[in-house]
């Protein structure tokens, strides 16, 4: 719902009080959901990104999607989309995140009436990242129950209160992908040490109804909880590179098997190879699918 435009600068060093010149530029569409739509067509799903794009920053973002052929129909806001920097200097990076437009409720409105056309033409939702200011905090939640209305089951990958108000909802997301931090947050509780004191965490009446919790752990897999069991996935030893969007690139690995209608363990192996493929990769939101196999085939799930 709140897309930008990421703008890399890369300065040798960065100087304060003064002017800092560089020909190192990248600018690439960006954001949560745009990295979830660039993984599931690598994987093979066909995907239609929506959500809202305003202004000239908002027209170089579809450009920039047209010209890769990643299907998009998104809602027309009349603010400018955000833009978003980092700058990439000795080693460190340091980033200014616009926080984007302020949507006004007939914006909002006519989103809601754009995404219902939408859903005659899917058969799976992914939602992903924060909403932007203006918009109701229940957003998601009407989202989700209007999904639910046309049988299309919805994935939440989102945090906070957005969050907490969706699993409060009278109807469910089918699958949520909280990190470790993200859960502890949400329970209001320390992050989990051990697996027993994850699965205890996954208990909560908070996720009843739910049919996936995916708690991705990073370099150490993931634990799910499906239909009242437990399974911990567990990567191979990689090369990370850069693991920004590898929860994203999960997500996309999660809807990709999903919707194709694969076994529990298809469906969690996927998820983390694709999540670890991602962490292999310089680019966020990009997977080298050559390797898919090898990782896939050294991906293990055990009830736990
Ligand atoms: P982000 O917010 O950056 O998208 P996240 O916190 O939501 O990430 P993570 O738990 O960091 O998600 O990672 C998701 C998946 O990506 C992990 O389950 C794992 O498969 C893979 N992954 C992440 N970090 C690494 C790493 N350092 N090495 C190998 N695989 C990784």
């Amino acid at each position: 719902m709140n897309p930008a435009v990421d703008i890399g600068y890369t300065v040798e060093t960065l100087k304060m009080d003064t002017v800092n010149r560089t020909q190192k530029v990248s600018k690439t569409p960006g954001g949560k959901g745009l990295n979830v739509s660039r993984v599931l067509k690598q994987l093979g799903s066909p995907v239609l990104a929506t959500g809202l794009l305003g202004g000239h920053i908002g027209a170089f973002i579809k450009e920039k999607l047209d010209e890769v052929a990643l299907e998009n129909n998104f809602y027309p806001i009349q603010s400018e989309t955000r833009n978003c920097i980092a700058i990439l200097h000795e080693g460190l990076q340091t980033e200014i995140l616009e926080a984007g437009p302020t949507i006004t409720p007939e914006e909002q409105a006519g989103f809601l009436a754009h995404f219902e056309t939408l859903l005659k033409e899917v058969d799976l939702i992914t939602i992903s990242g924060s909403l932007p200011a203006g918009m109701d905090e229940t957003l998601y939640a009407t989202i989700i129950e209007k999904a639910a209305k046309a049988s299309i089951p919805v994935l939440l990958d989102t945090s906070g209160k957005t969050l907490k108000i969706a699993l409060e909802a009278a109807t469910k997301p089918v699958l949520i992908k909280p990190n470790q931090e993200e859960l502890a947050g949400l329970l209001g509780v320390p992050e989990a040490t051990t697996v027993e004191e994850l699965k205890k965490q996954l208990n909560s009446p908070l996720f009843d109804g739910v049919d996936w919790v995916v708690v991705s752990l990073g370099s150490k897999g993931a634990l799910a909880k499906h239909e009242g069991v437990f399974y911990q996935v567990s990567i191979p030893k990689v090369n990370a590179v850069n693991p920004v969007g590898s929860g994203d690139s999960t997500i996309a690995g999660l809807a990709h098997a999903i919707a194709k209608g694969e076994s529990v363990e298809s469906i969690l192996k996927t998820a983390v190879t694709a999540g670890t493929l991602n962490a292999m990769e310089a680019q966020t939101g990009f997977i080298n699918m050559e390797n898919f196999d090898t990782i896939f085939n050294a991906v293990t799930v055990e009830k736990v």
